[in-house]
Order: C-alpha cells, then structure tokens, then sequence
C-alpha cells in the first residue's frame, strides 16, 4: 500500500501538481511517504495546532499563524527544491489571504523554471475553495490489498506468536479488505483481546467495527436483515440467480483465485409491494454479508461540492466494509430528471455522473442492488448493458406466486393448518400484490383473534380479502403507466412463467419442487463449504 502511494505521489510531484491535498487522519503513515519520496528536498511544516514544526524531530519551532508562515517561506522555492507541509490547516483555507499566497507558491512551481516547491496538504477533512479548485489534486490513500492486509496480519501474528493457517488468513485478510492500515492493526488488537486467540466470532467484531464506520460517518444507513430468501414467495428467476451468485460471495477469496468475475449487482424494477425492497434484504442474508442503504437525498449538502464529497465518502464507505449489499431504494427518485430536458438539478446530474463512473470502473465486492418502481424515469445511462449483471422486472404476483406468499405469511404467523383452502383465496386475489396478500392474511388472523376462535378458516381469510382492494385497482393508472413503460424493454422477468389455476386444481408443484430441490442442493453445498471453512484453527503457541 505505502509503495503504490509512494510511487502515485511522486509522480505527483514530478509532474509539477503544485497543491496535493492528502484526505487522511494518520500523518505518521503520510510523513513516512513524504520522508521516502523526498529525494534531498528541504521540507518544512506547518502544523494549525502547534505552529511552525521541525519536520524530522516533530517538534514545535516557532508559533507563528499560517498567513504568517507562508509569508515567511513563499520565495524559498527559489532557493531549495522544497515540500511545504501543512496539517490541519482546512478550516484557513477560505481565508482570501491564506488563498492568495497558497496561489503565488502554486502559479510559480507551475509556470517558473527557478521555483521548485510542492504544497501537501494533509488533513482529515476536505475542504477546497473554489479559487484553488483547478490548483488542488486530492490525493486518496490507496486501501491496502488483500496481500497487503495479509502481510500486516502475518506480522501480527509472529509478533504474538500465534499460529493461523494460510487459507484462514486469506479468508480474514479478504473481509478486512476497506480498511486502512490503522482500523486492521485495531480491529486485530481488539480480537486478540477478546479470548487470547482468533476465532470464527471475530468476523463479526470485523463486521461489528464497520457497522461503526458507518454510523459516525451518518452518510449510509446500515439495514438490519431478518428476511431471508425463503421468506420471498415466487420470483423463482430472480431466486435462482442470486443462489448462483451465494456461490460466489460465500467463497470470494476462492472465486477471485479462480478466476470468476466479482457480480456487480441487480437492478429490480416492477410494480409496488411485490417484493422489491424484501429481496434486497434476502439478498444480504443469503450471501451473509451486511446491507446498507445509500439514500442520495441524505447526501445532499448546502455548500458547494459538499454533496459530490460527501457522495464520494459514501460510496467509499461502501466499499469499507465490503462485501456488502449497497442497496439503492427508489433509485428513479433518486436520480429524477437526469438525462431528460430541464429535469434533473446540476447537483443530481453531476452526482449521478460520479456513481455511474464509480460503478463503471469498481472492482470491488460491493454488490449493488438498486429498486425502482418507473423504469421511466430511470436515466438510460443506468440501463445499458454492462452496468448491472441483470435487470429484472417483478409483475403482480401469478396464482402460483400468491399461493405460496399467502402460505408464507401465515406459516410466519403460524396459522397455516391444512384444513384452509388457499386456493380459493387465491382466486380472488388476481391484481393483489404481495403486502395486499400480507395485509389479507393479518387481518384474517385479527379477527379470528377478536372472535375467540383458536384456528383460522378460509372464510375469515375470505371475509379480509373482501375488505381489502387491491393495487392494481386503487392505482390503476399508475399501474397501466409502470407497464407501459417496460413494455419494450430489455428486462427478464423475475418469475418464472404465467401459471393459473382452473376450478379445482391442485397447485403447480414443478417450480416449488425445483426451487426446493435447488434450494436444498445448495444448502447441503453452503454446510460443506463450512465445514472446510470453520472453525478458524488458530492454536496459540504454548
Ligand atoms: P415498493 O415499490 O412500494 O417499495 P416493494 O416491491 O419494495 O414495494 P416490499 O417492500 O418488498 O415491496 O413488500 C412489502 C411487504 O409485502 C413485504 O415486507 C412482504 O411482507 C410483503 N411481500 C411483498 N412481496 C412479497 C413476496 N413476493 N413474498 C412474500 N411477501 C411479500
């Protein structure tokens, strides 16, 4: 990590970019690649807490101000090849005369022959005046890499004499990937602390230790995921897809040693309550990885550029605690009027921009899943072909579907008994969507209650639908415009086919048999991958 930083910021340099800003907490880390790139420059520091600072001795040589420091050191680049450090000095940087002197060391490293010196700025927080926009490269750390990380534990565990088999680090070492050096040297100490020895458990202390990221950071909001996939009823493609796609994420280091692409992640669009928002749940569950939800309103700031930063940070932030599901809900809202004539604000537009690039070029394990009612709305940009693995339309529920979401609900509820005809109820429900059939199902259950009645029968399962309408009827014409707006598009269908039931009929057993089947063979794969997998052997050396 510190090599490719060193080399990216000496290339800096040398390429005469006259201000880098250096976005990053840890300025032992930073001096050490300031120290390693120096080749016989003079450096002098500034630092906003303690004045003018000896750059090898670090320690405080002269109180003075920033106006005042540069002052003092703005022709010295005639004399020396020079690095001016600065830390800490973000909050000074709207300053008109900070700005001014800032622009007369940056213009003549730039355009004068004589003058040689390089402006860091180091600090936490990114703030850049608009006057120094065009002067000023942001420099971000690069993360360190999966070998990288391993490395660091490999030197954590022969300081504490532990022993940790290879495969077992590269495992760790993978969900470790998003974190900077500090956080793993932390996260490390804090596992070894808790028991003396590493374990299965402290994957979740790494999980636990990113969910805090998050929170302080307030820019990404971190979903609890009770829902599993089998809590879903029907969407047998869909399903099916993201079994596959479990294969992969439950075994990254292994897919990514083989050679399998990293799945970028799904767009589901498609009618309202149809269970959208619940596969993206059991999406995180089923791949066991954590879901946090990116809502772009929450990044919008009121000063300029703070939303791009702050859309920068998130999805940054994402990629910290990687693997994980980034779930984009109303993803339309989000990006409204992008692409269309006088639509979308120039600050959505340019947003919009920077998540396409970001989802364009990352080779990350952050897997995207962005839901949407109107394709409409949607800027085309999104739909193109490479951006996601798959685009997936959810209909209304078929008679297949509603069956065996009425079963779920209530075998959730544990009110299913075989004595209730479902199939009757499904019949009535042609245009229902699934939180209608959930509401029918709560409802039935609320009265069988009130009545005193211990089981529930098809007749209050019944008398509930009557008291229920539903979507396609309360919203027919935005039903009727969400249809017409798939009509022609690319999309594969999240069901697996049209499926009625005549007078009488049994229920369909062939895709819930297939489905079952699947779903069992993969359960029996996933319990033998884990057992190969865990417990983590970690043996302390006696
Ligand atoms: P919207 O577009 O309005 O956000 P959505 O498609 O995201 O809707 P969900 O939030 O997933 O809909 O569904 C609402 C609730 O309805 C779910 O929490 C679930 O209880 C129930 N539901 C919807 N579809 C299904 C389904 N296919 N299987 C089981 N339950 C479902």
């Amino acid at each position: 990590m510190k090599n490719s930083a060193r080399d990216l910021l000496s290339a800096y340099v040398d390429s005469l970019y006259p201000i880098i800003y250096i976005n990053h907490f840890d300025f032992k880390v930073i001096d050490e690649i300031i120290t390693d790139i120096t080749d016989n420059r003079k450096i002098v520091e500034y630092n906003n807490g303690l004045g003018i600072v000896d750059f090898k001795a670090k320690s405080t040589m002269k109180e003075c101000d920033l106006y005042n420091f540069l002052n003092l050191v703005k022709d010295d680049g005639y004399e020396h090849d020079m690095f001016i450090v600065l830390k800490d000095v973000h909050s000074q940087l709207d300053k008109p005369e900070i700005v001014s002197l800032l622009k007369y060391i940056a213009e003549r490293n730039l355009y004068n022959e004589n003058y040689n010196a390089s402006v860091f700025i180091i600090s936490s927080k990114l703030c850049i005046p608009d006057e120094l926009e065009d002067l000023i490269t942001v420099f971000d750390m690069p993360l360190p890499s999966v070998s990288e990380i391993k490395n660091i534990m490999v030197n954590f565990t022969k300081d504490l004499e532990i022993d940790v088999a290879d495969d077992v680090l590269s495992e760790i070492a993978l969900s470790f990937k998003g974190l900077n050096e500090f956080q793993v040297k932390q996260i490390l100490n804090l596992a070894y602390q808790d028991g003396g020895y590493l374990d299965f458990d402290d994957k979740r202390l790494i999980l636990s230790q990113k969910e805090q990221l998050i929170k302080k950071a307030g820019l990404l909001e971190m979903i609890p995921v009770n829902e599993s996939i089998e809590d879903i009823g029907g969407l047998e493609n869909l399903k099916e897809w993201l079994y596959k796609k479990e294969r992969v994420f439950n075994q990254l280091d292994k897919a990514i040693k083989f050679g399998v692409d990293i799945p970028k992640g799904i767009m589901i669009v498609g009618m309202p309550g149809c269970g959208k928002s619940l596969a993206a749940k059991a999406t995180a569950k089923l791949f066991e990885i954590p879901l946090v939800r990116l809502d772009v309103g929450r990044l919008l700031g009121k000063y300029i550029g703070e939303s791009e930063e702050n859309m920068r940070k998130a999805l940054k932030l994402s990629e910290a605690i990687s693997p994980c599901v980034l779930w984009i809900d109303e993803i339309e809202k989000a990006f409204s009027g992008v692409g269309s004539s006088g639509g979308a604000s120039d600050v959505t537009t340019r947003l919009f921009g920077q998540f396409l690039t970001w989802m364009q070029e990352k080779e990350n394990t952050v897997f995207i899943v962005a839901t949407a009612n109107d394709i409409s709305k949607i800027p085309a940009e999104f739909l193109r072909k490479g951006r996601f693995d798959e685009l997936f339309y959810v209909d209304f529920p078929n008679d297949e579907e509603r069956r065996k979401i009425i079963e779920i609900h209530l075998k959730k509820r544990h009110k299913w008994n075989k004595d209730l005809d479902i199939i009757s109820l499904v019949k009535l429900t042609s245009g229902y969507n699934g939180a209608d059939l959930e509401a029918i199902v709560k409802d039935a259950i609320e009265s069988c209650f009130i009545e005193g009645r211990e089981q529930l029968t098809t007749e209050d399962l019944k008398s509930a639908q009557k008291n229920i309408k539903s979507i396609s009827s309360t919203l027919e014409k935005r039903i009727k415009e969400i249809k017409e707006a798939v009509k022609d598009m690319d999309l594969k269908p999240a069901t697996q086919s049209e499926m009625t039931f005549e007078q009488g009929e049994k229920p369909v057993k062939t895709i819930r048999d297939r489905f079952e089947e699947s779903r069992k063979k993969h359960e029996e794969s996933r319990k033998k991958h884990e057992e190969s997998r865990w417990p983590w052997t970690v043996i302390l050396k006696e």
